[in-house]
């Protein structure tokens, strides 16, 4: 049995989505726009945000908001946590056991019935640590 989503997509959609999976750097709209552009030089800026926003309701991508002030898509629909630099922006997965001891803390702190928590890592990656490294050296 096909899920609805998968039975009413588009070509557009399918290579939206195909680019999206193919790809580690959870792009923004307009990177994903630049990506598809090779496989269909016709379509605009709008018609990628609404398929964008078609395959995150689906399920089939995940949207990210990382606090940078731009939605970022996943095609890795595996639960994982994310790490941005602070200096290149890059994104990186982190695939570490769900904290689920912190969401029974919160719970017992706040009294609330926590169904789910968002938490992003940020630092600096290899590559700006060692030039950071390097400029103090010099
Ligand atoms: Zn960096
Ligand atoms: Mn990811």
């Amino acid at each position: 049995m096909i899920p609805a989503s998968k039975r009413r997509m588009t070509l557009q959609r399918k290579i939206i989505l195909e680019e999206i999976e193919k790809v580690n750097a959870h792009p923004a709209a307009d990177e994903v726009y630049e990506l598809v552009r090779g496989r269909l030089p016709k379509i605009s800026l709008g018609t990628v945000y609404r398929n964008l926003e078609i395959l995150s309701e689906s399920g089939l991508i995940r949207k990210l908001d990382l606090g940078d002030g731009q939605w970022r898509f996943d095609g890795n629909l595996k639960d994982h946590y994310h790490v941005q630099c602070i200096r290149c922006g890059r994104i990186g997965d982190v695939f570490c056991k769900p904290c689920e001891d912190l969401e029974e803390s919160v719970q017992e702190k706040t009294e609330f019935e926590i169904l789910s928590h968002r938490l992003d890592f940020v630092g600096l990656c290899p590559e700006c640590k060692r030039k950071e490294e390097q400029q103090w050296q010099d």
